[in-house]
Parts: C-alpha cells; sequence; structure tokens
C-alpha cells in the first residue's frame, strides 16, 4: 500500500512538472484581476490620497487622553508638544496592520542626558513603543535609543538629526493575532524608517514594551496610536495613516 502512495505522489509530481513545462505562453501567466487602486502620492512628506490624516496642525481634535477628555497638550504652528505631567495622548482612531508617518522634533535646548533627553514614544496600538528619545550625541542604552522597540531590539544605525530639527519616521505594521482563547498565535512585526534610512527590517516585537521586566502578551484588539508624555518637551507634526 505504502509503495502505491509514493508512486502516486510521484507521478503527480511528474504530472505537475509536465504541466509547468507546457506553459509556452507569456499570456498564461499574466494577472490582471484584480487592479490595484490609484492613490497619489502626497508631494514630499504630504498624506498620500487613501491616508487617514491624523494631525495636519489645525487642531488636536483626533487625539484624547487615557480617560477621553481633550488634550492638554500644546498646539503651537504645525506641530503639537507635549506639556510635562498632563499624560500621553491616543490617537481616537483605532488601528491594526497599517503604515504610520509621523514627524517629531527633539527640544533645541539640551537639558539632561540620556534616557531623560527628548524622550516620547510612539506605542502602536497604543501598547509597543517605537522609542523617540534624542540619541544625537546621547549614549544611553542601545535597546532604548531613538527608533528601538523599547527594551527589545536596537535600531540597526542611529540615523538621528540634531536637536531642534525634524526626523520622519515611517512605520509599517502588522498587528499581532490571538485565538478565542487569549492566546498569541502570531506575533506583530515593524518596519521602521527613521529620516529615510531603514533602522527596523521587518522586526518580530516580541510583546509589551515595559521599562520594568519582559515582553507579556495580553490579548487585545484594534487601538488607538499612543503618544508618551516622558516629562520633555517633544513635538510631533504631520502625522497620517493607511489602514492595509
Ligand atoms: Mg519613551
Amino acid at each position: 500500500m505504502k509503495l502505491i502512495y509514493v508512486n502516486i505522489s510521484i507521478l503527480l509530481l511528474l504530472i505537475s512538472q509536465l504541466a509547468v513545462a507546457q506553459i509556452t505562453d507569456p499570456v498564461a501567466t499574466e494577472v490582471w484581476e484584480p487592479e490595484p487602486r490609484v492613490v497619489t502620492a502626497g508631494a514630499m512628506n504630504a498624506a498620500p490620497s487613501d491616508a487617514i490624516v491624523l494631525f495636519d496642525g489645525s487642531n488636536m481634535d483626533g487625539w484624547q487622553h487615557k480617560d477621553g477628555t481633550p488634550i492638554k497638550w500644546k498646539l503651537d504652528g504645525d506641530a503639537m508638544t507635549v506639556v510635562k505631567g498632563t499624560g500621553p495622548i491616543f490617537s481616537k482612531e483605532a488601528h491594526g496592520d497599517c503604515q504610520l508617518h509621523i514627524e517629531w522634533r527633539a527640544p533645541a535646548e539640551v537639558i539632561s542626558e540620556g534616557q531623560g533627553r527628548g524622550n516620547s514614544g510612539v506605542f502602536l496600538q497604543g501598547i509597543y513603543e517605537v522609542q523617540v528619545l534624542d540619541s544625537y550625541n546621547n549614549r544611553t542604552y542601545s535597546n532604548g535609543q531613538a527608533g528601538s522597540i523599547y527594551k527589545q531590539t536596537m535600531p540597526l544605525v542611529n540615523a538621528m538629526n540634531p536637536p531642534g530639527q525634524w526626523n520622519t519616521y515611517d512605520i509599517i505594521f502588522k498587528a499581532p493575532k490571538f485565538n478565542a482563547d487569549g492566546m498569541k498565535v502570531a506575533s506583530a512585526f515593524v518596519t521602521v524608517i527613521h529620516n529615510g534610512v531603514v533602522i527596523q527590517n521587518h522586526t518580530e516585537i516580541k510583546g509589551t514594551t515595559p521599562y520594568i521586566g519582559l515582553p507579556q502578551n495580553p490579548a487585545h484588539g484594534e487601538a488607538g496610536i499612543q503618544l508618551q508624555d516622558h516629562g520633555n518637551p517633544v513635538s510631533f507634526r504631520n502625522i497620517w495613516m493607511r489602514k492595509l
């Protein structure tokens, strides 16, 4: 019986190879449907035509504190800036898989060092921190510098602009998956491009990114972006997202 199975599988293999060998028409391997829809790219870093604009400088209405109250950060020019002690803010828009563009600036005035200098963070789904820090000539632990998946994975390189200058993060995020029992069945993955430089290349996110302790994997669904109040007046501007 076993022998018959082996023979059948060999036969199937031969047939499939024969089928491949028989394709002589180039048209046979053309795929026309579906047709990718047209998206108009934004000039420079502007939002593409299908992006959800989370912040464009006109107001901070797309954001709230954890308790749902309007945010107490400062709107200045086309940016919003952390006001120490007011707490983190969350986008009202929840997300799963996405492409996120966000620009951020560490204070021009350097008044501290290490983790105390221009610290904030972009938390995907409100949970997974891509570190924001003034890492320009500012040594700290590598898995806590700008662009690290905090306390998990250091950035491949340091692409930091000097304090007072704007930085861009372009983030491609694949959300984790959980089964009905709340077990994680697929990790999140993230790619981060900092000022045009790849610093996280399809990095597995192992779980939460706590200051103390190891990553945890509580089940969750879609959630908003969190921006951290770490006590430093870090600014953000031009925030848009494309859901994937
Ligand atoms: Mg931080």
